[in-house]
């Protein structure tokens, strides 16, 4: 397993492409969704709950330390040990994780992931992607995006070289979660492809040229995102972004969101997504569909079982 080393903070990359970097792992995520939803804090907690490689997880907790999404805390037990707590920067991944287990429930998993209840309400959450400035609900169709000029596509994309082998089993596991996240996520392509037909590319040659991607490849993606039911090809030969696909939207706002917030990056590469019907730039908050009021970490639980 290769290409577990940190990569070199800021000095190239933007921040969404150094986010995708840290996040587009599935194990990763794994290990993430397990620390919200199970609270899982040791070694041996993930090592059981996942049934991942002893040598695996060390090198993404140290991966997860080396990034300041977790901190290691000692603590006795016999011996000292040591606990893995999520930081703050580790804490406001929480909204990233229900959009993509959103989206998985609701566009991969057709209704087999639990659903998340509102404590202040009582009521089934149904969590929505809305703006924070003006509470209104926000999808991709309702957004513009003003890139900065360092925002070039090939500076989108960092992620890991490797795949990853999964237990054979895991998929079954009624918590483990985002296959299909992770054929967008997890490939630096797809991503891009995704991305750049979020923001309004539809055109292959608009495609190729935006991205400096070549062809063969371009085709491959656009076929495999044809297969996950993310694009439409149409008759003239462009592209158009099925409501599955323009349901990532959510996915991609709180990525944006948090790497923008909490990793360091070159001038000029930010991009920056406003809301057009109130102007406010990015500013993505789930609310709840029973109450309308936004959801905060503490206050939602999964239902489970
Ligand atoms: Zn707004
Ligand atoms: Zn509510």
């Amino acid at each position: 397993m290769s290409g577990t080393e940190p990569r070199a903070a800021g000095a190239e990359f933007s921040a969404i492409g150094q986010a995708l970097a840290i996040l587009g792992d599935r194990w990763v995520l794994l290990i993430l969704q397990r620390a919200f939803l199970l609270r899982i804090r040791t070694f041996a907690g993930w090592r059981d709950a996942l049934g991942i490689s002893e040598s695996v997880l060390a090198a993404r907790l140290k991966e997860l330390v080396d990034h300041r999404i977790f901190e290691p805390a000692p603590y006795r037990n016999g011996r000292t040990r040591y606990e893995y707590r999520l930081t703050e920067r580790g804490l406001s991944l929480w909204a990233l994780l229900v959009a993509i287990h959103l989206w998985e429930r609701d566009w991969a998993d057709r209704g087999r992931l639990p659903s998340l209840r509102h404590d202040l309400c009582g009521g089934d959450a149904e969590p929505y992607l809305g703006c924070g400035a003006c509470r209104k609900p926000m999808g991709a169709r309702d957004t513009r995006t003003e890139t900065g000029p360092l925002t070039a596509f090939p500076r989108i994309g960092l992620p890991r070289q490797h795949r990853r082998t999964v237990r054979p089993g895991a998929a079954a596991d009624l918590v483990a979660y985002c296959p299909e996240t992770m054929e967008i996520l997890g490939d630096r392509w797809s991503t891009s492809v995704l991305v750049a037909a979020l923001l309004g590319t539809r055109r292959f040659v608009d495609f190729q040229s935006g991205l400096g991607i070549a062809p063969s490849v371009l085709t491959d993606r656009l076929r495999r995102s044809v297969e996950l039911g993310v694009s439409d090809p149409l008759p003239d030969g462009s592209y158009r972004l099925t409501d599955k696909g323009l349901a990532f939207f959510a996915v991609f706002a709180f990525l944006v969101d948090w790497a923008q917030r909490e990793l360091p990056a070159p001038e000029g590469s930010a991009l920056t997504i406003v809301h057009s019907p109130c102007g406010a730039a990015l500013d993505p908050v789930l609310f709840c569909a029973a109450c309308g009021r936004p959801l905060r970490r503490r206050e939602i639980r999964f239902v489970l079982g």
